[in-house]
Order: C-alpha cells, then structure tokens, then sequence
C-alpha cells in the first residue's frame, strides 16, 4: 500500500517550468482523449497547436505533475474554446419572435421543439407550435402531441400543405392571436441534401428567425464539422443544441461545431422527457471529453491552497534551523486550506479506494483553529522568541483566546518539539526536507 502510494506521490512533484518534452509527452494522451471522445480531427489537431503554444515555459504548481499542469491548461482552454455558459435564447424581434429548428433526421428536432415550448412557457411566453415535416409520417401529429403536453399552443394541421405555406400560416396566427414566439420544427433527412437545404433556405427567407438552432445527436462523432459547416453555410446557425447528452457519447461533437461555426452552445438534451433540457455549462462538457475531471480539480486545489511563495520562506528559515511560532502559525493556515486530506487524496487518480480506507487521515479542523487562536493572542515579540513567556504572560493568552493555561503550554511544548525536528531536518539541508516529505 505505502509503495504505491509513494510511486503516485513521486509522479505527484513538480519540477520548474513546464519544458517542450513534458508538453509533448502530455499532449500525446490529450490527443488520444479528444479523438476518443470524436472530437472531429482537424479540431483536435488546431486545438492541440494552440495549448502547445501555451503552455511551453509556464510553471508547474509545486504538489502536481507536469502532465497534470497540461491537463488543467488544455481544461482552461477547452473551456474557453467551447464559449460561456447560460446564452440566452435571443427573442429581440417584433412579436411573434421565430425560432427555427434545423438538422439530420432523428436528431431530436421535434423533441428539442416541445422542450423549449415548456421552457419559455415558464418565462411567460407564449408559444405556438407548427411542423413543416410534411415527408416523414405521422412527423406533425407527434409536434401536436408535444404541444398538448406542453399546453402550449399548436398550428392546425391541413394535409398536403408544403413548408413555406405553413410557415406563412403559422407567422399569420402568430401575429393575428397575440404569441411571443413561433417555434418551426423543420424535416430533416438522414444524410445533408442540397434539396433539403434548398428548402430549408426557402423557409427561413420567409420566416427571418431571430434564432436557428442546429440540432445535432452527440453520438454524431467526425461527421459533426461537416454537419456543422454545411447548415451554418447555406442557412446560416445562430445556436446549437447538443442532444442526447444523457447516453455514452463523450461529447466531443460540441468542440467540433462550436469550432466550426463559432455559435454559442444553447441548450443539452439530457433525456426524452419534455423537462431533460440543461443550458449549456462548458466546464461539464470540458470535463466529459477529456475524460480526466478528477486530474482538473486536483490541479485547481493544489493551485489554490499551496501558497507557493509561504512554503519557500518556510524551507529557507527551516534550512536555518529557525521554526518560531509564526512558522507554526502559518502551518496551521496551509493545513486548514487544505481542509480535509481525505478528501484531496480520494481526488488522486488510482487511490480513492486506499484513501477512504485512511481512517485517522481526518484533519480535526476545530482544533486546529484552537490553535492558531492561541498563536494570535501573543504579540509579535513573543510569537519571535516564545522564551518570553513565563506565568503571567500564559494567563493573559489564555484570557486572550478563551482557553486555559494549560492548552497553552499544550501548544509551547508541541511548538517545542517541531522546532528540535526542523532543526535536525535543516541541517540535513533542503534535499533532505524534500525527502523527508516536509517539503
Ligand atoms: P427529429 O427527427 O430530429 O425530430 O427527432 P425527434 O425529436 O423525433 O427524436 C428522435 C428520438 O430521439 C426520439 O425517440 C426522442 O425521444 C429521442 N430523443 C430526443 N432528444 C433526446 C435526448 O436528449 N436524449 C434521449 N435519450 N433521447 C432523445
Ligand atoms: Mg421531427
């Protein structure tokens, strides 16, 4: 147990500013991970470029590895490649405002359509449905049917009427019976058609959506950039919704159309029910696809409680043999921040199971804040040399902090023999303090 803990501590330290061969090296299993996860190859291949460029020469965190410090990097700029969360759906348009549903078949359009109705429903808005799937049959019934369930509005359905036709019917009603929005659920086909593109085209030169919302399947994998491409092209996307995030599909398509079209993500489909529709949150999505969300959050707790520098000046006095109680006091700080050591052990890949069996690895944090209050009711010249303080000073402590004589003298002593051992550790010079895991 201890040997593998040890192994996983050694890969664990870090060494300086990150050098092209550590960056390379990471960037080979990130690569493999954005290719698992279908990010299309000509993303994966441009994204990696640019981390590369990042992250040469940056410094790693003192307690990670240089592979883990490219994994946050290439996190951070996952995130910031994918776009903020919580878009809006832009309705600034002359009521009624028209949203407009574009993609292949089955990815979702329709089911996509009844989710947003029963969204802005709860905004206040209201909605009005209508279908222009006139090929596949039953497509305008399965709309209507939403619509009800929803208790959203729905355009009547007249058979043989073509797309425009309806769309012009359905903006009339709009218009004529007082409804904010109008969502076109529009047919798709299994695979891009110029003949659907045609009229989809044709649709929205009627319509003039304030959005258009590209509905793709995550599971779409490399087809995703020329998807992407060919809908933003010939009818132009203001949005994309991402479904099916609720199955096995690691959600590599979103970096793909966002990079392609450069449209905010809106909305992930989470499941069939009318309720499974999430905005978009790009630090789970980032997560998803590299696969490695536990190496992040290790990382970002590493980089927020380690001070680096107060660690430096503590090893550079310890070196000296010097350990006052203001060294002790900012120990305590360092170990409080890092709260629970249970807790960041289980976040390191391979040993949450050994960590949950750490049972005295529970940091009592109550007595730690006891502590550092009985360090904080001494002035600075005692807490520099603590021989100054004889009886009557320990009384005035304790009054100070609310705890006895006693806890007091409970603290000198142990105040005592951290100072023996850091002398000891100092004079093995700060190789040793590394070694002796004090570092
Ligand atoms: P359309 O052809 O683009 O209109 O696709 P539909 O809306 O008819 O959806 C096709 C199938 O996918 C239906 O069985 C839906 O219930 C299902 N579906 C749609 N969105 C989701 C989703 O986010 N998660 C899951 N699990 N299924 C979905
Ligand atoms: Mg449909």
């Amino acid at each position: 147990l201890s040997q593998r803990l040890s192994s996983v501590f050694d890969k664990l330290t870090g060494r300086g500013a990150l050098s092209e061969a550590d960056v390379t090296e990471a960037l080979r299993e990130v690569r493999v991970a954005l290719l698992e996860a279908d990010v299309a190859l000509p993303v994966v291949k441009d994204f990696v470029a640019r981390v590369k460029a990042r992250a040469i020469g940056q410094e790693v965190v003192k307690s990670v590895s240089p592979g883990q410090m490219v994994v946050k990097i290439v996190h951070d700029e996952l995130i910031a490649t994918l776009g903020t969360e919580g878009v809006e759906l832009n309705l600034n348009a002359v009521p009624p405002a028209v949203i407009l549903m574009v993609g292949l078949q089955g990815s979702g359009k329709t089911t996509t359509s009844g989710k947003l109705a029963v969204r802005l429903k709860k905004e206040r808005k209201k909605v009005l449905l209508a279908s222009l799937d006139v090929y596949r049959p039953a497509a305008q019934q399965q709309l209507e049917i939403l619509a009800g369930q929803a208790d959203v509005g729905s355009l009547p359905i007249i058979m043989g009427e073509m797309p425009v036709a309806i769309t012009k019917r359905a903006l009339e009603m709009g218009r004529k019976e007082g409804y904010d929005v109008v969502i076109l659920d529009t047919a798709g086909r299994l695979h891009i058609d110029q003949e659907l593109m045609a009229e989809v085209a044709a649709v929205r030169d009627v319509a003039k959506p304030v959005e258009t919302l590209l509905v793709a399947d995550a599971m779409i994998g490399q087809d995703a950039v020329t998807l992407a491409h060919e809908f933003n092209e010939k009818v132009g996307v203001t949005g994309i919704v991402l479904t099916r995030v609720d199955g096995d599909s690691r959600g590599g398509a979103a970096l793909s159309m966002r990079a392609v079209t450069g449209r905010p993500i809106k909305f992930l489909g989470q499941g069939e029910k009318l309720d499974a529709l999430e905005v978009f949150h790009p630090d789970r999505i980032a997560g998803r696809i590299l696969g490695m969300g536990d190496v992040v959050s290790l990382v970002e707790k590493a980089m927020e409680t380690v001070d680096q520098e107060e660690a430096e000046k503590l090893a550079k006095r310890i070196e000296k043999g010097k350990f006052d109680l203001n060294d002790m006091l900012s120990q305590f700080k360092q170990v409080e921040k890092m709260g629970d050591l249970k807790g960041i052990l289980g976040m390191m890949p391979g040993i949450g199971k050994m960590a949950a069996q750490l049972k005295d690895a529970k940091i009592d944090n109550k007595a730690v804040a006891r502590q550092k209050a009985i360090i904080q009711s001494m002035t600075p010249a005692e807490r520099r040399n603590p021989d100054l303080i004889k009886a009557s000073r320990k009384k005035r402590i304790a009054a100070g902090c609310g705890l006895s004589v006693q806890d007091v003298n409970k603290l000198l002593k142990q105040h005592q023999q951290m100072a023996d051992v850091m002398k000891k550790v100092g004079k093995l010079g700060q190789k040793g303090l590394m070694r002796h895991g004090l570092g």
